[in-house]
């Protein structure tokens, strides 16, 4: 990837760039607590995004984009927002800078990536970080991490219309090698927790299943847990976020909402907690706790929390059949990945297994991708 980008930086703009990469993500355990205020579990992967760039002295970005073989240019005004989707990111990172009070003078620059596009491993987030982080370092802006990924999250939410949370962005700057990070969506602080999985693989087995209902379903999702939060709160006026309720409490107004709402909260009230004893696992190299809380969560967001597929709980029984540690659905559900903690001599077996069973009850191949956990944006 390194000399792809190199030569083409070199054909483009006579010289070779200053190379800068970021990562995907995964997020280890922790789903759907953001917007109750809870924690979530990320780690930066090996998949990620690598770009060569220098400044230019004009008052505008010449960039070429190697996996969509297209080049675009485009001013750092407002109304310079340029039509391709791709290029809106780096646009919209560079807009988020300025908004910032920071400089941003114009650059050449040359990217490439090995994120899957779309399957929940965050390659928009790689890609804002690392131009995020580039840009800060070119300029000397000295913005600090945490509004690096605040930059990304803006321009997700300001050029690309998506309404996400922090933490694809936050992983992808803060990320480490051998590190998990355990954010708390609440108040912002972070933590970082030893992953050294010895003996075992990560791996994700990618349904390639997109349901429809994702959106509205997520919508309901929320409001219910709104609506528990609420009722909890009548009773005990510090619950601000759902996440900040005891089990109890919960069970207090079980008669005042919805079976389907408080089916919701359970699941989130577990849910957090779940993500606290994983954490304790690790610090003491506790694999097969790990493992066995991913399948909780795998069960509570199925049964539960109801975001789960038949493609998915299909992987997840497999994996539970054939003793791989942990298995869950990573993501918001309806589709894409469930993310594994399989004993290394059990992976080919299991992905085999898996490959083929699922390619003859649903007709087409899951796609397979090992991950480790990696570093974050930075300069090479
Ligand atoms: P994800 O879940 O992977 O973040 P998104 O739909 O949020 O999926 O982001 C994917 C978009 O990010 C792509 O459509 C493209 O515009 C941009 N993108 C991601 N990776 C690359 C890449 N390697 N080269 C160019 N654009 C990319
Ligand atoms: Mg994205």
């Amino acid at each position: 990837m390194k000399t792809r980008i190199q030569e083409k930086f070199k054909t483009l703009f006579g010289k070779e760039g200053q190379l800068y990469m970021s990562s995907g993500r995964i997020n280890l355990i922790g789903e759907h607590t953001d917007y109750n205020g809870g924690y979530v579990f990320p780690g930066a992967i090996n998949f990620g995004i690598m770009a060569a760039i220098e400044p230019n002295g004009l008052n505008k970005v010449k960039v070429y984009s190697l996996d969509y073989d297209e080049y675009v240019e485009f001013g750092l005004n407002e109304e310079d927002k340029p039509d391709q989707a791709w290029a809106r990111y780096i646009f919209g990172v560079c807009r988020e800078t300025i908004k910032r009070g920071g400089k941003v003078q114009g650059f050449n620059a040359v990217f490439a990536g090995d994120v899957p596009l779309g399957a929940g491993l965050s390659s928009s987030a790689a890609l804002e970080s690392v131009f995020a982080f580039a840009i800060n370092e070119i300029n000397g802006n000295g913005i600090d991490k945490f509004e690096l990924a605040r930059i990304g999250q803006s321009t997700e939410h300001n050029y690309c219309g998506v309404k996400c949370g922090i933490m694809d962005q936050f992983a992808s700057i803060f990320g480490k090698e051998g590190a998990l990070m355990r954010l708390n969506c609440k108040t912002g602080e972070y933590k970082y927790f030893p992953f050294h999985p010895k003996g075992y693989k990560l791996v994700l087995i990618d349904s390639c299943v997109k349901h429809e209902l994702a959106s509205s379903a997520y919508n309901k999702r929320r409001e219910s847990c709104e609506n528990a939060a609420a009722a909890i709160r009548k009773n005990h006026p510090e619950v601000e976020f759902l996440s900040d309720a005891k089990r109890l409490w919960l069970d207090e107004v079980r008669d005042q909402i919805p079976e389907e709402d408080f089916l919701r909260a359970e699941y989130v009230i577990g849910e957090v907690q779940r993500v606290l004893d994983v954490c304790d696992a690790l610090e003491r190299d506790d694999y097969e706790t790990v493992g066995e809380m991913m399948y909780q969560t795998h069960f509570g967001l199925s049964r539960l929390y109801e975001v789960s597929c038949e493609e998915l709980d299909f992987l997840n029984k497999l994996a539970r059949k054939m003793d791989v540690t942990g298995s869950r659905v990573m993501g918001g559900g309806f589709g894409g990945c469930t993310i594994n903690l399989v004993k290394e001599e059990l992976y080919d077996a299991f992905i085999g297994a898996a490959k083929e069973q699922f390619t003859a009850k649903f007709g087409h191949a899951p796609k397979v991708y090992d991950v480790v956990i990696s570093d974050g944006a930075r300069k090479l």
